[in-house]
């Protein structure tokens, strides 16, 4: 693996996903962050009046002073992180790529695209492949890679293990937090003591179609065969997306062999040590309660997705309980993992 820096950008910068990019690559060992874009709003101010910083750990000293600039194809790095609001991401992100950047979007505008990988590097880092077919049809001599919705990962992640034991249908309630809808997001009107059984934007049927997908074979062209069937729900939690999840398998483990392909799971950034894999890529918890978002979400620097409630399930085969950080692992973290993965196998 070569060992030089590679500088890199981030498209929408300011926002609730930009802000884990900017905590997130201010000290990464193989990035050097250098240039920030967002909307026209912002354009021409520094990161410090311009973004509304919303996290706990302070906005690192060097971004402060950085000039906010246009998104402008050609402009900037040629590896650019896209934490871009979807509308601005349709026609974006493609024109980075025409004018020969990797984008490295959050965004759900290319996501099912046959030619674009949808990528969890533990679970399917082989989709990389799909890169050749993009140059070569698309003609671009960028490229886009994406991640998933921020619901997508965390159930994607706790089934890739269970692929073992041939899996067919897929339940799953959602319970996701504010910071999913971005800044300001849900009026605390509307979410302070309260559950909204919708979020827009498709997410459920996101959740059914994204997850198979990322769990296919031929770089997604081939969904996982199962059916998924998603309810989703926004609830008062700040930050960490739980679903309860119950699985119908075609054959029949213990509880004992669910836990333990559960808890045995490994992928590549574990094998190659990327900077940002957490070990383990997922923890199983035996205490009754848990995983709770307030508890757990941060666990493995918001990367792991913590599992818990493996048990025998009466109308499918077992359910469980899964959590992740919807902002870390659901978008800005999972992104830098993809681009980790991307250095390590020479594809940057
Ligand atoms: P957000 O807080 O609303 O931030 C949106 C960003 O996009 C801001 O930096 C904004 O810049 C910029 N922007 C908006 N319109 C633009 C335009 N026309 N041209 C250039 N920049 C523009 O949203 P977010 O929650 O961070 O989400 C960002 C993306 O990640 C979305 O596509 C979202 O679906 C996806 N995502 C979010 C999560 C999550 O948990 N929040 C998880 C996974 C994926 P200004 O500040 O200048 O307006």
């Amino acid at each position: 693996m070569s060992s030089h820096r590679i500088e890199v950008g981030v498209l929408g910068a300011t926002g609730m996903v930009g802000q884990q990019f900017i905590a997130r690559l201010a000290d990464h060992p193989w990035f050097d962050l250098t240039w920030l874009a967002a909307s026209e709003r912002s354009q021409g101010k520094s990161y410090a009046s311009a973004a509304a910083w919303r996290l706990a750990a302070p906005m690192p000293a060097k971004c402060r002073e950085m000039p906010l600039h246009a998104c402008e194809p050609g402009r900037g790095p040629k590896v650019v992180f896209s934490a871009l609001d979807a509308a601005a991401a349709d026609t974006l992100e493609a024109e980075f790529a025409k004018a020969g950047h990797i984008v490295l979007s959050n965004a759900r505008s290319h996501r099912m695209n046959p030619l674009v990988p949808l990528l969890i590097p533990e679970v399917n880092g082989d989709h990389l492949s799909l890169l050749a077919a993009q140059r070569r049809d698309l003609g671009w001599p960028g490229a886009i890679v994406t991640n998933p919705n921020c619901a997508v990962v965390v159930l994607a992640m706790a089934l890739a293990p269970l692929r073992l034991f041939a899996i067919g249908k897929v339940l799953v309630t959602t319970m996701q937090a504010v910071s999913g809808a971005g800044y300001p997001g849900v009026p605390s009107l509307d979410i302070l003591g309260n559950v909204i059984p919708f979020i827009g934007g498709g997410e459920e049927e996101k959740i059914e179609t994204e997850t198979l997908k990322i769990l296919g074979a031929d770089g997604g062209r081939s969904p996982y065969p199962a059916t998924i069937s998603a309810q989703v729900n926004r609830v008062p939690v700040i930050d960490g997306h739980s679903m309860t999840v119950s699985v119908l398998f075609a054959t029949h483990p213990s509880t004992g062999e669910v836990v333990e392909a559960l808890r045995s799971f490994r992928g590549r950034p574990q094998e190659l040590k990327l900077p940002s894999a957490p070990n383990p890529a997922i923890v199983v918890m035996d205490e009754p309660n848990r995983p709770q978002p307030r508890l757990d979400a941060d666990l493995g620097a918001g990367m792991t997705v913590s599992i818990g409630r493996v048990r025998p399930c009466p109308v499918q085969s077992f359910k469980f309980v899964a959590l992740g950080h919807n902002t870390i692992r659901g978008a800005a973290g999972a992104s830098i993992l993809n681009a980790e993965l991307m250095k390590a196998e020479g594809l940057l």
